[in-house]
């Protein structure tokens, strides 16, 4: 027999389900975290090494890093530091040349594949920051490491904030840049590759040290820059100084993604303000060399 009174009414609870397996189907691709030193600071769209990213895919070199789109035939960013230990009296190799590295069945940019278009052979990671190897100055020419860039750009602005960086550097600091073209206003080299509209570098200065992510505070400089991929850019590149926020917002990348946010934060909402003195807006030698072989109807001597 029930005995009423011992009957009470609760809310229905359900027993303690049974553990169900988690799904170990389609996990999230989290690339790992990079030792390469040129991807120190973080990788700012997420690329990684995977043939099905053919728009974003992770290129680690020992000189530089690459996310790399197959159907633009341009790297989209190439990042890499900068320090006097990379620097020595290797001479510059001219050896522009396809990258046999991309994956099976990719178009390779040839080396002259920019011939009569117009565009110089655009160095992201310039020649005259890998001078300490022969090895490391031949990857810098590599065609994924170039961009159809407008002459008066490549050779006048860009050559001179290339000059800058390396002023810096011996000024006792070392520098984590990355740079791209952002856009497409055409096609060069049959379809082949595509011209950007915008050229952009982001360049963080830190005096020489160790631990360099830690070392990353609100006090840190850095300094941006987005200007016109055309002839009609001006030599002084101040002109073009933006905040590193401004090319996040036109490109989509978080650069610096390995510095805490709350740094980021403070660092790339502003632009860079310091006095530049008129002898560091002079290119030096290196950069005018590599403006006149940059060119490809100039005066190459190509290698191979
Ligand atoms: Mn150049
Ligand atoms: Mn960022």
């Amino acid at each position: 027999r029930i005995n009423f009174d011992n009957v009470s009414i609760t809310d229905y609870v359900a027993a303690t389900p049974t553990p169900t397996p988690t799904p170990t189907a389609t996990p999230t691709p989290t690339p790992p975290p990079s030792s390469n030193v040129n991807l120190t600071m973080g990788n700012p769209s997420g690329a990684a090494a995977n043939i099905a990213l053919t728009t974003n895919y992770l290129m680690e070199k020992p000189q530089f890093a690459i996310s790399y789109h197959r159907d633009n035939g341009r790297p989209n960013w190439v990042s890499w530091h900068l320090a006097s230990s990379w620097l020595g009296s290797t001479p510059r190799q001219d050896s522009f040349r396809n990258d046999t590295t991309l994956p099976v069945g990719w178009y390779q940019v040839l080396g002259t594949d920019y011939s009569g278009s117009g565009y110089d052979r655009g160095h992201m990671c310039p020649s005259a920051d890998r001078t300490l190897t022969v090895a490391d100055n031949d990857a810098t020419f590599l065609m994924t490491n170039m961009i159809p860039q407008a002459p008066t750009n490549n050779q006048t602005m860009w050559a001179n904030l290339e000059t800058y960086c390396r002023t810096l550097v011996s000024q006792g600091n070392e520098l984590y840049i990355i740079s791209g073209g952002f856009g497409n206003s055409g096609f060069i080299a049959n379809g082949h590759v595509a011209i950007p509209t915008t050229t952009w570098k982001v360049i963080m200065v830190l005096p020489n040290g160790t631990n360099d992510v830690s070392r990353v505070t609100t006090g840190t400089r850095l300094i941006a820059i987005s200007a016109p991929n055309n002839n009609s850019v001006v030599s002084d590149w101040r002109t073009y100084r933006v905040s590193v926020d401004n090319v996040e917002a036109l490109t989509g990348y978080d650069f610096f993604s390995n510095v805490p946010v709350s740094i980021q934060s403070v660092i790339e909402s502003t632009v860079d303000n310091q006095l530049i003195e008129d002898w560091e807006m002079v290119p030096d030698k290196a950069a005018i060399e590599e403006n006149l072989a940059s060119s490809p109807d100039g005066p190459i001597k190509e290698k191979r």
